[in-house]
């Protein structure tokens, strides 16, 4: 498609309300095909690349108006009063929003240009009742869909509102739909372009790489208690006490979790808060603005802290705990370093995390959808155990053409790189470990307990060890001891590259101690680990350490 050069027009409108000298070469580009062609639009665009200007300005533009559907009210509130404070009208409707008629006097009297709703409100039979009654009054310039993967069960953060979104087709059918978001893989693009409905659209998608960030993994030195030894690394050392070097995010996998580290950074004299759903609106609220204005540099949060912060100087995300899956982890750590300045990006986990995970995963109803979250935790392992570039592994996941045959070490990329770089190598080597016979023992060693216990018992009883779980006539076994030569944390390490490469299956349960009950997993020989024990390599699956 041939673009024109924006005309001095468009760059005064630009500088006058928005206070930006040149549009970005993909926002003119959508600016221009939504302005000159009135086509339907998707973008996936890395964040911090200005997605908002996309749909804020061609209303601006042409004095019309454009609807936004945006999944959160404290995110719609921050972009309206900003928009605001720049002299463009704006406002929003939401089924909670107490007084609704100033906003609709400036909507029907043509005042405002900027329009920011929520998906439930959209799908609302009242919400349908007044986007018809705009749509008889104004001139709609343009439906925006922001954080348009929730409109996919194949993304991570699926709203069933969303889903309802394509009535705004049959409400403005000759209106563009620009539908945008920060992550998605090609599966979850054509879902959104079915979804709602769009016609023809113009695809748009930017690197997904974040060249400022910076990623590092490693294990849990111990106990939450002893993780002040991890995080001395992170920390900077001031007069007496610790610090953080900037504004900080730490996310931990469970409530409690949460409170348990901000109170050991607490007693370490680092002030922080922690964040979950579990606390009064308005204190989330209360923690989310102190951090915003700085008065708060670091939060300890669940994933419910998240979408909609509006902060561009966050320098640190801490994954404490293995993060969810994949995706959700990009979109994470996509809050770090929104000014384009440097940020680092941390995971301490230890392989106990993933019982939380596979928890939440067997209790998905729906097996297809299950399947999918399988696979996205599984590229997750991958990710935290691969030697290559972690950079590059995130970027293949949501681009199938980002394939490693090219990848040197580079400075400034992750931890592997910078190991790689420190030891004068000029590219990764892939080691060549013949596992086969090692593989063969743990599997027919798991295969004694037939599934009962999860992977530590089996390996007590390969490494000789007595444990209370193993059954006395079992300590007679011909295994018994057999692989008491390697380290319990190498038979661990295989054990989870079996069960990544299929040999073994997990399965979630819980147990029951003093009254409270605790995700645990068991794991089990998948048919094709049944066949390795026969014929070793031959049966097709490949053991490749990473
Ligand atoms: P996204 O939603 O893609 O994460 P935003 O819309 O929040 O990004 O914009 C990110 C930053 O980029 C903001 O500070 C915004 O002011 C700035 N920005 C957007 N467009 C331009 C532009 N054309 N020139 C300079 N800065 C821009």
């Amino acid at each position: 498609m041939n673009v024109p050069e924006p005309s001095n027009e468009h760059l005064s409108v630009l500088r006058k309300y928005f206070g930006h000298n040149q549009f970005r070469p993909m926002q003119w580009k959508i600016i221009h095909s939504i302005l000159e062609n009135k086509r339907d639009n998707c973008v996936i665009m890395a964040t911090g690349y200005g997605k908002s200007l996309c749909y804020q300005y061609p209303a601006v533009f042409c004095d019309g108006l454009s609807i936004v559907i945006s999944p959160l009210i404290s995110l719609m509130q921050d972009q309206v009063f900003s928009l605001n404070m720049s002299n463009i009208s704006a406002c929003f409707l939401g089924s909670a929003q107490l007084s609704k008629t100033k906003s609709m006097d400036d909507i029907i009297s043509g005042k405002c240009r900027i329009l920011y709703v929520t998906p439930e409100w959209c799908t609302s039979e009242s919400g349908n009742e007044i986007l018809n009654q705009i749509k008889g009054v104004r001139k709609v310039t343009l439906i925006a869909i922001d954080e348009a993967h929730c409109v996919s069960q194949w993304g991570h953060d699926f709203r069933n509102s969303y889903r309802h979104l394509s009535i705004l087709r049959k409400i403005f059918n000759t209106i563009p739909i620009l539908a945008l978001t920060a992550t998605a893989t090609s599966q979850v693009r054509i879902d959104i372009c079915k979804s709602l409905q769009l016609n023809n659209p113009l695809i748009t998608c930017t690197s997904f790489d974040r060249p400022n960030l910076y990623f590092s993994v490693s294990l849990k030195s111990g106990k939450t208690e002893d993780l002040f030894k991890d995080f001395q690394k992170i920390l900077v050392r001031k007069e007496l006490s610790y610090k953080f070097s900037g504004a900080t995010i730490i996310y931990c996998q469970t409530k409690k979790k949460t409170e348990d580290v901000a109170n050991i950074l607490k007693e370490n004299g680092i002030m922080c808060a922690a964040y979950h759903a579990g606390l009064s609106l308005k204190r989330r609220k209360e923690i989310h603005e102190q951090f915003v204005k700085d008065e708060l540099l670091v939060i300890v949060a669940t994933v419910a802290f998240g979408m909609g912060i509006d902060k561009s100087d966050v320098r640190c995300v801490i994954h404490y705990g293995v993060p969810k899956e994949i995706e959700s982890y990009y979109q994470e750590v996509g809050r770090a370093g929104r000014d384009g300045l440097p940020a680092t990006c941390y995971i301490f986990y230890s392989y106990a995390d993933f019982a939380t995970n596979n928890y939440f995963i067997e209790n998905i109803s729906n097996k297809k959808f299950q399947e999918h979250r399988k696979r996205m935790l599984k590229y997750l392992q991958k990710y935290l155990e691969t030697r290559n570039c972690r950079r590059q592994l995130l970027l293949s996941y949501f681009d199938d053409s980002n394939t490693f045959i090219e990848k040197v070490p580079t400075p400034n990329c992750c931890d592997n790189c910078t190991k790689f770089i420190k030891l004068g190598k000029q590219k990764f080597d892939q080691p060549e470990l013949n596992l086969t016979e090692d593989v063969k023992l743990l599997l027919k060693a798991i295969d004694v307990f037939q599934g009962r216990f999860g992977m530590s018992v089996p390996i007590k009883f390969l490494r000789g060890c007595q444990d209370c779980k193993i059954p006395k006539e079992k300590l007679s076994h011909e295994l018994f001891g057999f692989g008491k030569d390697t380290s319990e944390v190498a038979w661990k390490a295989l054990g989870r590259l079996c069960l990544r490469d299929g040999l073994l299956e997990e399965s979630s349960c819980s147990s029951s101690h003093m009254g409270k009950k605790f995700p645990m997993s068991t794991v089990h020989l998948t048919s094709a680990g049944k066949q390795y024990i026969k014929i070793g390599k031959k049966c097709g699956v490949e053991l490749t350490p990473t």
